[in-house]
């Protein structure tokens, strides 16, 4: 049955400039492939472990009770983590809730938020969603953050810098240097915001160091998740780590009880394995190096990465490539006529992809379009 049009209510008319959310495909058993990978929306292929199932299973029974809004020994748990102040540690409903908190602490109608683009999805809709305006900044020729853009785009209404290292969906990052120096030049009454949603996949040695930089700046705040490293994506947590001031004023516009008892133990059971963790996430690496080899050895161009995806700039191509690897039993997140986001999947994965991007070369029918778009990102 359809709902009802808005009619005659009246809806903020900012909304209309919102395009709705596109999350990544879930597989489509109509479709009738088996054993579709799900490479479209970052997630760990990797169920959780068994310790963090069992610390949930715990307390199952109990969620005929409010989960405890200061989220205390998760609270004190990451605090002693990153030895920083738990009075600068907030939570929220994953981390796209924590950014939606420091947009909406600092900016509103007619203030200005800074952010790459292409970058992460979210970022233009909740920004929009504040009543504030998005600043893209283009992405370089690197499909990296473009940080004098981002300079000469600051006016006396910026309130917000949001810095995504590494970029998803390209992958990019930046250094640490670089963003010293960057910080050095940013008003230091604008918040900047580093999006470490993928800090455990960067190998990076040198990469911007988000935590030592909000030491080091007052401005600066980080925003982790344990959406993607720690597989939680279903249970919704993430955090900001963030001046004192500044995190007060999140906690006063976060959802209240945004996270459930059962994110917060599982969020802190996931802490107490974070080796085990790292297995996986070092193995996720592995694969991404495999894969990014592979495709580069066949002439592919494919920027540098440090997340759990990769990007392949295919250009006006990309929508025909998407339905491609989708029949060869992939989901991907295509961005058309700008290129496509790989999810690193589980075991199988990575040979999946590199043998479904050789069927795009062999079918490579619309003149030779995708060798041409990966030729061209090469000339660059
Ligand atoms: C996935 C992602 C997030 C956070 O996801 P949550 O599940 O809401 O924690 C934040 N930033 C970026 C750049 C992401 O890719």
């Amino acid at each position: 049955m359809k709902g009802h049009d808005v009619g005659e209510l009246r809806v903020r008319k900012e909304l209309s400039a919102i395009p709705d959310y596109k999350a990544g495909k879930t597989a489509p058993s109509a479709i009738g492939v088996k054993d579709m990978f799900k490479l479209s929306s970052n997630e760990n292929p990797f169920g959780p472990l068994p310790s963090v199932v069992d610390a949930i299973a715990g307390h199952l029974g109990s969620i005929n009770r409010y989960p405890e809004m200061a989220a205390s020994a998760l609270t004190a748990a990451v605090a002693e983590r990153y030895e920083v102040d738990p009075a600068a540690v907030v939570f929220g409903s994953g981390s796209v809730e924590v950014v939606s908190q420091l947009i909406r602490a600092t900016a509103g109608s007619g203030d200005e938020v800074l952010f790459a683009w292409r970058s992460f999805e979210a970022y233009p809709l909740l920004v929009l969603a504040a009543g504030a305006t998005p600043v893209r900044v283009p992405l370089n020729d690197d499909f990296g953050h473009d940080l004098e853009g981002f300079l000469e785009r600051i006016t006396d209404r910026t309130r917000l810098i949001l810095l995504c290292n590494p970029n998803n969906p390209t992958g990019t990052t930046l250094g640490h240097e670089e963003v010293e120096r960057f910080l050095d030049r940013v008003p230091s009454d604008i918040a900047v915001v580093i999006d470490e949603a993928y800090v455990q996949f960067n190998r990076r040695p040198d990469t911007a160091d988000g935590i030592r930089l909000y030491r080091k700046f007052p401005n600066v705040a980080v925003a982790h998740t344990f959406s993607k490293a720690y597989g939680l994506a279903g249970l919704r947590v993430g955090y900001a780590i963030a001046p004192v001031g500044l995190a007060s004023a999140l906690r006063k516009v976060a959802l209240p009880f945004g996270v459930t008892q059962l994110a917060q133990i599982a969020a802190l059971a996931s802490l107490k394995a974070e080796s085990e963790l790292g297995e996986r996430v070092d193995w996720l690496v592995g694969e991404r190096i495999a894969v990014v080899d592979a495709l580069r050895r066949k002439g592919w161009r494919v920027p540098e990465t440090e997340g759990n995806f990769l990007w392949l700039p295919l250009g006006a191509a990309t929508s025909e490539a998407a339905q491609i690897l989708e029949e060869q039993g992939i989901l991907i997140r295509p961005f058309p006529g700008e290129g496509l986001r790989i999810s690193i999947g589980g075991p199988g994965a990575a040979e999946l992809i590199v043998d479904a991007v050789e069927v795009l070369v062999e079918k490579g029918h619309t003149g030779g379009a995708f060798e041409h778009a990966a030729k061209e990102g090469l000339q660059r």
